[in-house]
């Protein structure tokens, strides 16, 4: 490898690059498109473009891309050579600030929600400066939003771009009322810690369900799963290793800062943690991050698996979103600094968010489900369905003393337990002191740890942003008026807490207590997408989306209908993999044993053999069970068939119901027998093989 350094960033159009390639006078105006959200004109495009251009031909690229976050969940792109016409049948390499500025993919076939009928076909990509353009396989990546012709947004980057801004500009407000008149920008910060499973691929090859559904349907669980806690952090293999070592040299190259790489809980699986960046950047690299991880892993002849839960009986795989807030001086905002107790502007942030995610709990818990989360949530591997915010000891002990009206002191001044004097004065919680919390406060920022494995960060983090400004917003009318500005955050804060401590939970949020407790604080537990996502439609959320000009109303009943439509289609192709699976090689696979078995006693028999006990209580037993498996199989077919009368959210809510209560019967009846099948005859891998292979 060239030395470290040298190769960061060396495939992205970045800063440095921006600087020297650039005229000065473009390269000031850019930045100040970049760091202030100035509009930018077409002369400064055309000659970023042309810098670009210059830049990605010497790399080897012939090809550009406008890469974009459709509604499809995975990020799309569409491949223009640089080509353009000379005289006499020649060829030059051409890329002006239009093309750089706007795409014109065809937008009719990613989900809309039925917001751009198919006659209306065009979509645009406009350019996001914010985020830097990249090169990979000899193409030159542009980041970019995507609209429809009627600008309706049709991605999961725009939404993101308007709550920073928003939030941005209630946060100055709010700062210019405490007297911070320097600040003139506040981003929020986001670093995603991104779980995955590593199989190999020969595994893969022969798992239909993996392949069509990336998660095993059937599997009778191996000998050996997480329960010695053997694989947390535990020694890297050397094909992992080798693969790991390769993924963070691409992804250095493209600039995502990749820092952290251990072994997780589960036999195979693994976890990457990136440097935090703005929420924009990090979900844009949180992308990447996913996209290099498959095509790594292919390299190394192994098959990345971002699914939520790949495999029953070992813990799934999430992403832990860690968000903040700072400002363009270098606060961060939810910093408790020193002396937390007399810190009222982090008091007053921190209402801000105690508040929005007791408010908008729904849209939080709506926001990370997903057919393949609904696996985790609540199964105590993954925080519950139930959303819930963890303060520690010291916060904690803050907010009671504010509720109180008395002394706070805190427990880390109190609780010296190491004696170190280099350990901060307000003790940063480790997160293994409540790892069963959904939203975490640690140290100087949050964690929001319900985010499936797969899921595109931009979602939860547009709506983390939009309910905070909302607070932060309501907030500053009160500020504004307010003659003794101190005594107003005193009661702000105060009243705020008093009102919304409901949503503190600093307890085993796995217990059944929890979810009692809960409910009779009345805090929502929805335990799938269909039950969650009946609220995003909800008055005070369509409220919130609007009035701070995020998406409109059409706009969330596309989303919302798109949601779903996903959500039953994808256990509709469960549904008939499991179906395929199960006629084309279980059943025959079962027949083929027992007449072996049969054939093994007829054998026996006719050779004077005593006994035949173990072939006949096996033939027994499978083929007791093999009847129930077949007529599952119709039953769970028939039942996909019905789904037809529905539609919307009674579909979602029937294949919840009916469909997946069907699936979950089928595979116990086929990974009993799969316990009983010589390995010999059972089509498909073990989990052991599967978990232990590589
Ligand atoms: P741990 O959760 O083990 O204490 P760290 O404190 O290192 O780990 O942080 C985990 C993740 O949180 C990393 O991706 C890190 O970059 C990110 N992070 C740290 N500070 C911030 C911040 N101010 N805003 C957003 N993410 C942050
Ligand atoms: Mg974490």
């Amino acid at each position: 490898m060239a030395n470290l350094p040298e190769l960061f960033g060396s495939m992205v159009f970045n800063d440095r690059k921006m600087e020297e390639r650039l005229p000065h006078a473009t390269y000031k105006a850019l930045k100040r498109t970049i760091k202030n959200g100035e509009p930018l004109d077409l002369s400064v495009a055309n000659a970023v473009a042309n810098a670009m251009k210059e830049w990605a031909v010497e790399m080897g690229c012939t090809h550009y891309t406008h890469w974009f976050q459709p509604m499809t969940g995975v990020t799309a792109e569409k491949h223009d050579s640089f080509i353009y016409p000379a005289s006499d049948g020649q060829v030059i390499m051409e890329f002006s600030g239009k093309e750089l500025i706007k795409g014109e993919p065809d937008a009719s076939s990613f989900p809309s929600g039925g917001i751009r009928a198919t006659f209306e076909a065009r979509g645009y990509t406009t350019w996001d400066p914010t985020s830097p353009a990249f090169i990979r396989d000899k193409t030159l990546y542009i980041p970019t939003a995507f609209c429809s012709y009627t600008g309706e947004v049709l991605d999961k980057k725009t939404p993101l771009l308007r709550s920073m801004e928003k939030l941005s500009s209630v946060a100055v407000d709010v700062l210019h009322l405490l007297g911070k008149t320097d600040v003139t920008r506040v981003t929020t910060t986001v670093g995603p810690e991104q779980e995955y499973f590593l199989i190999d691929k020969s595994m893969y090859d022969k798992r239909p369900d993996i392949i069509y559904t990336g998660r095993t349907l059937f599997g009778a669980p191996a000998p050996k799963g997480q329960e010695l806690e053997d694989h947390y952090f535990g020694s890297i293999k050397t094909r992992v290793s080798a693969f790991m070592a390769d993924l963070d040299e691409e992804l250095w190259k493209l600039g995502v800062m990749a820092k952290t790489k251990h072994n997780e809980v589960a036999p195979s699986q693994h976890e990457l943690a990136p440097i935090f960046a703005t929420s924009n950047i990090a979900t844009d690299h949180n992308e990447l991050t996913m996209e290099v991880m498959k095509k790594t892993a292919e390299k190394h002849g192994l098959v990345c698996l971002l699914h939520e839960k790949p495999f029953a009986g070992v813990n799934g795989s999430g992403k832990h979103n860690n968000w903040s807030i700072s400002t363009n001086t270098g606060e961060n905002l939810l910093d408790p600094g020193k002396n937390p107790e007399e810190n009222l502007q982090f008091q007053l942030f921190l209402a801000a968010v105690v508040k929005a995610v007791h408010e908008y709990q729904d849209l939080l818990r709506l926001t990370v489900a997903s057919a393949g989360n609904d696996h985790r949530l609540g199964a105590n591997e993954a925080p519950p369905a139930i959303i819930s915010m963890y303060l520690g000891d010291d916060l904690g002990a803050l907010v009671d003393s504010i509720i109180n009206g008395e002394e706070y002191h805190s427990a880390g001044k109190t609780n010296m337990l190491t004696g170190v004097d280099v350990l901060p004065d307000f003790r940063k919680d480790t997160s293994d002191r409540n790892r069963t919390s959904p939203f975490a406060f640690t140290g100087n920022k949050f964690e929001f740890r319900a985010l499936g494995s797969s899921l595109n960060i931009g979602c939860p983090n547009y709506m983390l942003n939009t309910m905070v400004a909302e607070e932060l917003a309501q907030f500053r009318d009160e500020l504004s008026g307010a003659e003794d500005i101190n005594a107003t955050i005193k009661d702000i804060v105060k009243k705020t807490l008093t009102e919304h401590r409901n949503i503190i939970f600093n307890g085993d949020n796995y217990s059944d207590e929890w979810v009692e407790e809960a409910a009779r604080r009345g805090l929502c537990n929805y335990r799938s997408l269909p039950e969650a996502m009946a609220h995003f439609i909800d008055k005070k959320n369509v409220d919130l989306f609007t009035k701070n000009g995020i998406i409109t109303e059409q706009e969330i009943y596309s989303r919302y209908e798109i949601e779903l439509e996903m959500y039953s289609k994808q256990l509709h192709i469960e549904a008939l993999t499991m179906i395929d699976m199960a006629e084309k090689n279980i059943t025959p696979a079962v027949i083929a044993f027992v007449n072996s078995l049969s054939n093994a006693a007829l054998a026996k028999k006719s050779l004077g053999a005593y006994s035949i006990y173990a072939e006949t209580s096996l033939i027994e037993e499978l083929s007791d069970t093999l009847e129930k498996f077949v007529k599952k199989t119709d039953e769970l077919k028939a039942a996909v068939e019905a789904a037809a009368q529905y539609e919307g959210l009674e579909l979602a809510m029937y294949y919840r119901k009916t469909v997946f209560e069907l699936m979950n019967e089928l595979r116990a009846l086929g990974d009993a027998m799969e316990t009983k099948t010589s390995a010999k005859y059972w089509p498909y891998p073990s989990y052991g093989e599967i978990l232990f292979g590589v």
